[in-house]
């Protein structure tokens, strides 16, 4: 991590217009989020505001277990965790702070925080990933598969492939599904989709991405960025079974396709606040949205960066689903319980 290296680097960071705030030195950020190139923003805001930042990565179950048992005590200002079923689960355990912000307010869009109960949000959204489906050509008709409801025809029987129903992904999408549609067409939906399945639900995004290459499945759901991550590969093997496979921007002309987040909050013992917000408002800065997106080929959270991802535009543009990332969090709830009647397993 980059020390401390005083007046020097806090002038410059104040030369780069970011706001004076009160004189906290140090960050602590526990991050569910490890990806090499994000070593890259944690650097930038220390050289910017001569903040030192010291970072855990763990899995979310583990760092959230963490903060349970340190309690008031823990040293940790920040939590960055993927997908907002678990940002919203960590809301619910009341790890988060409220945080009213100009600048967040103003850069983080309205749908992609938590819901504001009137003290500002509790996590912001600072990348944005879809929930694709891929498809193999040799086996499924493009027509067949433009929206999430048709992984439930029938006509698909035996074709369809995805994760396990109970990760938190698949929960975000079922609790979409639950928002747009209610709960029982959304268990209705549920139940096709695995009436469908070409086998059970195992491995993760990708390994559905190389079972629809291969032909064992005719049509999956994935993440995007792993889907743009094979696309990208040095390796041959990747990009062969990236060109195998279709890819389909769900819903377009109806709900839009249904994005999820990563997500930062401050946390509620927050030793360092004002570092933390900081923290927080920093990575929506230009150059700190676009250092998030590509180290995950994923697009940033503030609409007027643009980026430069050969892979995603390969991909072309699409119509993102505007619905609160809050509402779908709590979904979740309904989604879990749909997944276990279905045996979505
Ligand atoms: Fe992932």
């Amino acid at each position: 991590m980059t020390k401390f290296r005083g007046a020097t680097l806090l002038a410059a960071g104040l030369f780069a217009g970011l706001p004076a705030h009160a004189a906290d030195t140090e960050l602590n950020v526990y991050s569910a989020r490890h990806y090499q190139t994000d070593q890259r923003f944690y650097d930038d805001f220390s050289q910017q505001t001569g903040i030192k930042v010291n970072l855990i990565e763990g899995g979310d179950s583990a760092l959230m277990e963490r903060l349970a048992s340190e309690g008031a005590n823990s040293p940790a200002d920040v939590l960055i965790l993927v997908d907002a079923a678990r940002l919203w689960k960590a809301e619910e355990a009341g790890l988060f702070q409220p945080v009213a912000s100009e600048v967040l307010a103003e850069r983080i869009p309205e749908n992609l925080r938590s819901i504001d109960e009137g003290e500002g949000s509790k996590w912001f959204g600072v990348s944005r990933r879809a929930r694709i489906m891929v498809y193999n050509p040799d086996k499924v008709d493009g027509e067949w598969v433009r929206n999430y409801a048709d992984l439930a025809d029938p006509a698909l029987k035996g074709m369809v492939c995805t994760r396990s129903g109970t990760h938190p992904y698949m929960l975000s999408l079922i609790g979409a599904m639950v928002e747009h549609l209610g709960a029982e067409d959304a268990e209705q939906w549920a139940a096709g989709v695995v009436a469908n399945f070409a086998r059970s639900p195992r491995g993760g995004d990708t390994d559905q991405i190389k079972a629809t290459a291969t032909g064992e499945c005719g049509v999956a759901l994935t993440n995007s960025y792993y889907l743009a991550r094979l696309m990208r590969s040095s390796n041959d093997v990747d990009r062969e079974i990236a060109s195998k496979v279709e890819a389909v921007w769900p819903d377009q002309g109806g709900n839009g396709t249904h994005m999820n987040i990563t997500g930062i909050g401050v946390l509620r013992h927050a030793p360092h606040r004002d570092a933390a917000v900081r923290f927080i408002e920093y990575l929506t800065g230009d150059q700190a949205q676009r250092f998030l997106a590509a180290g995950n080929n994923e697009w940033p959270a503030v609409a007027s960066v643009k980026i430069d991802n050969p892979a995603l535009e390969a991909l072309g543009d699409f119509e993102p689903d505007p619905l609160e990332i809050g509402r779908i969090g709590k979904a979740q709830l309904e989604a879990a319980r749909i997944v276990d009647r279905v045996g979505w397993r």
